[in-house]
């Protein structure tokens, strides 16, 4: 009896005949039958599912450096506290953030301790470790304050407010780029590292949200509209609410802000079940 290496691809297209890639010729492999090839590509399914999550991302320590650094142009700011919070007696969540920023990874490595946050995340997909989880910072305004406590995800780079239409804020300034998916998938990485080991610490992440909700001026007035930017949110925080059952805001639900953005839903958004409220 001969073997024929069947073409995942082309089995794949068999059975999603929008996505035709590769030279699929049934005549090929008279041998297979539908549920040989549906289980074939779920085969392939989840291992790249397996891959996608289990991908190791380099992870760098900056938290000595951030703690030591100074701030503002000045030299040292006497003033800058970090406090510790108790996980297990907060309302804990992450939020994901965007720097508004673009540098290179080799940049961003000289410079992310200074970035206010916990975790950042490079374009490469390079996971910098910049602030203790229980370390309270001015991040994400509401949700810094009791009964919350927020654990604050910056990607580094300027991305659009709605992908794909153009809306970088001050592109000729700050330049203007698209999240990697090695950086979407590292951010998302990372929020099951955050989830574990706030378990660890006795607390439990209740939910993630993007810093649009909370961000306002001293004013009142909702001053982050493109924090995270439409796709960051859709694949990290969206993809955390359907995949790992975290909360995510419900529908018109703000912390000082401006609700989601109808435009900012993707693919996760429908299945994900658990709502945040005040
Ligand atoms: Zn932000």
């Amino acid at each position: 009896m001969v073997w024929q290496l069947p073409n995942l691809a082309a089995l794949a297209s068999m059975l999603h005949p929008g996505d035709v890639s590769g030279d699929w010729r049934p005549e090929a492999f008279p041998g297979w039958c539908r549920e040989d090839a549906e289980n074939l590509v779920a085969c392939q399914n989840e291992r790249e599912d397996a891959d996608r999550v289990l991908a190791d991302f380099e992870v760098v320590d900056l938290e000595h450096r951030a703690a030591a650094a100074t701030y503002g142009p000045d030299g040292p700011n006497k003033r800058t506290r970090y406090r510790r919070v108790r996980l297990s007696s907060r309302r804990v969540v992450i939020s994901l953030h965007q720097t508004g920023v673009e540098r290179t990874e080799a940049r961003w490595r000289k410079s992310a301790h200074r970035v206010t946050c916990n975790r950042f995340i490079g374009p490469t997909g390079v996971r910098y470790r910049v602030h203790p989880l229980s370390t309270r910072l001015v991040a994400t305004n509401r949700f810094d304050r009791k009964p919350w406590h927020c654990i604050a995800i910056e990607l580094g780079g300027n991305f659009e407010r709605i992908d794909g239409t153009g809306t970088w804020y001050k592109p000729d300034r700050f330049g203007f780029g698209r999240a990697t998916d090695a950086q979407l998938d590292a951010a998302f990485v990372e929020v099951q590292h955050i989830c574990q080991e706030v378990a660890d610490l006795g607390g439990v992440v209740e939910g993630i949200v993007p810093h649009v909700i909370a961000g306002r001026d001293r004013r009142g007035r909702p001053n982050r509209q493109a924090c995270p930017g439409s796709r960051q949110w859709a694949e990290v925080g969206e993809r955390a609410g359907a995949e790992l059952g975290l909360a995510v805001p419900a529908p018109g639900f703000a912390l000082g802000g401006e609700p989601v953005p109808e435009e900012w839903h993707g693919p996760y958004w429908p299945l994900c079940d658990r709502f945040l409220a005040a």
